[in-house]
């Protein structure tokens, strides 16, 4: 997952007025007496798009009569928030040879039944979609369009995941059906799938959907797009054609036989972004955006592609098989994600989208976003990860984002392997031992696998430096390594009014913003403002914020966790921002420049067979 940037190579005053107040308004065993289930067919009916109402059929037999529990899963993998999912359902009923079954509702997101063995049961629940925007996170129904994603339209009976199950989508005349599962040959718009988590990892778009696609050395890169004038998929595919070879370039192979970006362009609705999918990403950007192709937008979808390797194909544990029921807590979503964001412009460099210079100014932005984040010093990378779901942001948390701190990080690792190997090995290294180690077997590598590989690929003394890394506050430097490959390091100090107050807006509806986070010390830790709260008005503050000069008083409405409404009044403080910019130092010598172009991604390739 990541969201869009809205300012992609520089640090702008934007940045400022973000870091003042970072408003996320930018831009994942049988139960014992259980009955077993062989398979699962589901049925994803629309029969009129103006309802905005899907219905479900899952049909099953089971082997024994025992009680099944049937859940609506409580979040979906790459977004680490959990989701209000059970209010979308509605007419849940279940039936055996034509007569009901007796329904229980344990909790809100199970309904039990005890069907008798050895006969068809037919569970049917009716899921209501957005009426607004292309659907994302949740099923979504237009005149034309719908978008159907798995974990929050298609119920899975509880300890059955991994058994066996298809799909087939009834739609209204006309509409296609696109979707990233296995087509089951001779029927129509049917999909299968080995599994409950592979059924729901591919989100389907239906109705009015362009597609273009390509056999590229033996394997379909697809584009589907939705929102955008005919032409836009294949304007698409040719650019995404770049960063696909670059791709399969650097892993040494294709993700998958086929992969589709699915895009979607839609107007502002809470955030621009994207979210990996196995053998898809759904992207979603500005209308503008579907003529432009730009840099940032590509970057995106590299950042969601290098995804289908690093946490889909190389994952923690935790990450597959899901438990859909719960949290599932994890220390490494530094690695997942901030070293997937840390690869993504290596991919954009290889693949001629990016400069040498843009890679630069890509660290530059990330160096200056934690060198300025007081949350640095107070929570570390482990930390962030292992408790985002405290923060319902599925950035970070305590003020950390797992993004920024882990880019970092993987810049470390990097620039460290290829200090102690006299740049012979990088972090690519890491990435293909992983790649070899568990890919192949399907298996999540263990607590601190990285820590391990590191150290393989490195020598003695790498896993000192990864607890450093992931586990302190330690400050982090990587200024003296970057000399040492030529990079030379500007900067200037600006002193900025500072609150110290972390909003979000993608769970908070209307006009408001939740406090994820106040950092400690500041004017609004000061004043009484406590994450939990929720900020009133948001926009208008938020620009009353970003406007104001330090020194200046504001009051700021919110609400309490209670919902009581309160005022706080802070004066914006100074913060002296120090901003960083790399370049390429003019005295750097030509192997320097050699390893920086390494470092950058510039003829990124794994070697085959004697890299393994
Ligand atoms: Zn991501």
């Amino acid at each position: 997952m990541l969201l869009a940037r809205r300012t992609p190579s520089h640090i702008d005053l934007k940045t400022l007025a973000r870091f003042v107040v970072a408003i996320l308004c930018v831009a994942c065993t049988l139960l014992p007496g259980a009955a077993a289930v062989p398979s699962v067919a589901y049925t994803v009916a629309i029969a009129k798009p103006s309802s905005a109402m899907l219905t479900v059929t899952m049909t099953f037999t089971p082997d024994a009569s025992d009680s099944i529990d049937v859940c609506i899963p409580k979040w979906s993998p790459g977004w680490y928030v959990l989701l209000d999912t059970p209010a979308n359902i509605t007419g849940v009923t279940a039936s055996q040879d034509g007569a009901p079954l007796t329904l229980a509702h344990p909790t809100p997101a199970t309904w039990s039944i005890k069907p008798t063995a050895g006969k068809p049961v037919t569970f049917q629940y009716t899921v209501k979609t957005e009426t607004k925007g292309l659907g994302f996170f949740h099923a979504a129904i237009s005149e034309n369009h719908a978008f159907i994603p798995g974990t929050t339209t298609l119920m899975y009976i509880k300890g059955e995941e991994q058994k066996p199950c298809s799909v087939l989508y009834k739609v209204p005349m006309g509409w296609q059906v696109s979707s990233p599962n296995h087509p089951v040959p001779g029927v129509r718009n049917a999909f299968d799938a080995p599994s409950y988590d592979h059924l729901a990892d591919h989100p389907a778009d239906l109705g009015a959907v362009e597609l273009a696609e390509d056999t590229i050395e033996g394997k379909t890169l697809a584009v589907t797009v939705v929102g955008a004038p005919t032409g836009t998929a294949q304007r698409w595919l040719n650019a995404l054609t770049r960063v696909w070879n670059a791709s399969t370039r650097a892993f040494g192979e294709a993700p998958a036989n086929r992969y589709t970006f699915q895009l979607r362009f839609s107007d502002y609705d809470g955030f621009y972004g994207g979210l990996e999918h196995l053998d898809s990403s759904v992207i979603r950007l500005p209308r503008a955006s579907a003529s432009k192709t730009s840099a940032s937008d590509l970057r995106l979808c590299a950042h969601e592609l290098i995804h289908a390797w690093l946490v889909k194909r190389i994952r923690p544990q935790g990450l597959g098989p899901f438990d859909y029921s719960t949290a599932v807590q994890t220390p490494d979503l530094w690695f997942c994600e901030g070293v997937t964001d840390y690869l993504a412009p290596k991919l954009c460099v290889s693949a001629g989208i990016m400069t040498r210079s843009d890679y630069l100014a890509d660290l530059s932005e990330q160096l200056t976003e934690l060198g300025n984040n007081p949350a640095s010093r107070s929570v570390t990378a482990e930390q962030c990860s292992l408790r985002v779901w405290e923060a319902s942001n599925s950035q970070g948390y305590g003020g950390l984002s797992y993004y920024n701190k882990g880019y970092v990080v993987g810049l470390m690792m990097d620039l460290e392997i290829g200090n102690r190997t006299a740049g012979k090995k990088s972090i690519w290294d890491v990435i293909w031992r992983l790649l070899d180690d568990y890919r192949m077997t399907g298996k999540a590598y263990p607590v601190r696998g990285v820590d391990s590989v590191a150290e393989t690929v490195a020598g003695q003394g790498m896993r000192q430096i990864m607890d450093s890394l992931v586990r302190t506050i330690d400050l982090i430097d990587p200024l003296p390594l970057l000399e040492g490959i030529g990079v030379a390091a500007s900067g200037r100090k600006q002193d900025v009014p500072y609150l110290g107050l972390v909003l979000d807006t993608n769970h908070t509806p209307g006009d408001k913003a939740f406090v994820s986070f106040v950092h400690k010390g500041s004017p609004a830790e000061m004043a009484g403002i406590r994450p939990g709260m929720t900020l009133i008005g948001a926009a208008a503050s938020g620009m009353a914020v970003a406007n104001a000069s330090i020194g200046t008083t504001l009051t700021l409405r919110f609400e309490t966790e209670d919902g009581k409404p309160t005022s706080f009044t802070v004066t914006m403080a100074p913060f002296t921002f120090r901003t960083i910019k790399l370049s390429v130092s003019p005295s750097a010598t030509a192997e320097q420049k050699e390893r920086l172009n390494v470092l950058a991604g510039v003829g990124l390739r794994r070697a085959t067979a004697a890299a393994k």
